[in-house]
């Protein structure tokens, strides 16, 4: 810069010794610097662009990790899934069906958080869907397994419940096998003919034949809720009510052998084979009684009968014949 300039003069016709103004020289070094600036600037952004800076990596390396991270709790979540997936099918499908339980519907099960969009703190950033996504399959499992947890109260309350159901439901013969004269006449549920009128009418139990006196028994468990005779044309009679939606009746006693408010088990002895009421010989007429519905009592004597006695009442009991009422 410091080299001596000449330049020729026209005026004096000499070489004369070039001299730059101030304000040129201040021009030509504004000018360097801004040069100088515009470049520098210009490669500090590439590098930012381009090269990260220690923070930057440490940063990088962190969410590569969350990343990592994320994806192996999807794949727990996955796990746990199945996992809890058996246990509801298990529970639907098993464990409910034996107690004739409704299985628990799927809106139920596989619901999630409606309503207000609960996750809108989550809002806004890079990974926020990734975080949401994970979020919510944690809120719906915390869901489904409340909702198998309760269920599984209801199946525990059913099997407690189940045992009395067992001992309380109609289940054997109200008389015993030796005592019945099956031979003569057994007649059944269903359309009858009437023995007094001799119409076809409908006879909501069985007839048992057998000898005046014979022991007749409780077939569940359950409170006596009528003992004694009326004018219904079942004469001296007994009402149990086994809960469950179960009664059985009995009727045509010669003697009564329990007391109306009595509990009675199954097998219990309740009173005596007769003739009182319309009847036209000693039987017992036996019904079984279900949310107050007549149902045929042949299925409910499963307890005590091989497969040929069952088969052998069946038999007779779905025979059209006369019945003794
Ligand atoms: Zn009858």
């Amino acid at each position: 810069m410091s080299k001596i300039k000449y330049y020729y003069n026209t005026k004096t016709l000499r070489y004369e010794r070039y001299v730059e103004s101030w304000q040129k020289k201040l021009l030509r070094v504004l000018y360097v610097i801004a040069t100088g600036v515009v470049f520098a600037t210009v490669v500090i952004i590439l590098a930012y662009q381009y090269i990260d800076s220690p923070k930057e990596k440490q940063l990088k390396r962190e969410i590569a990790n969350l990343e990592f991270n994320y994806s192996l709790l999807n794949e727990k979540l996955d796990r746990i899934e199945a996992v809890i997936q058996d246990l509801e099918q298990r529970d639907d499908n098993i464990y409910r069906v034996i107690f004739e339980a409704e299985p628990v519907p799927k809106e139920i099960r596989q619901a999630g958080y409606g309503g207000v969009n609960r996750y809108k703190m989550l809002d806004g950033y890079a990974y926020s869907e990734l975080i949401k996504q994970v979020t919510r399959r944690v809120d719906r499992l915390a869901k489904r397994t409340v909702v198998q947890s309760k269920s599984y109260d209801e199946v525990w309350q059913m099997v407690k419940n189940k045992n009395k159901m067992l001992a309380s439901i109609p289940a054997i013969l109200p008389i015993l096998k030796k005592d019945l004269k099956l031979q003569i006449n057994t007649s059944g549920f269903g359309y009858r003919i009437d023995p007094i009128y001799k119409t076809v009418k409908f006879h909501a139990g069985m007839d048992f034949v057998a000898d005046v006196g014979k022991p007749v028994y409780a077939t569940g468990d359950g409170v006596v809720e009528f003992a004694g005779a009326d004018d219904s044309g079942y004469g001296i009679h007994v009402i149990i009510n086994h809960g469950f939606g179960y009664k059985t009746l009995y009727a045509h006693f010669s003697e009564l052998k329990c007391k109306q408010g009595q509990k009675v088990r199954r097998g219990e002895l309740i009173g005596l084979v007769g003739n009182t009421g319309k009847s036209v010989g000693p039987h017992l007429h036996y019904e079984v009684r279900k949310n107050g519905e007549p149902v045929n009592p042949v299925n409910y004597y499963f307890s005590d009968l091989s497969s040929e006695e069952y088969l052998q009442i069946l038999q007779k009991a779905n025979q059209p014949g006369q019945t003794l009422d």
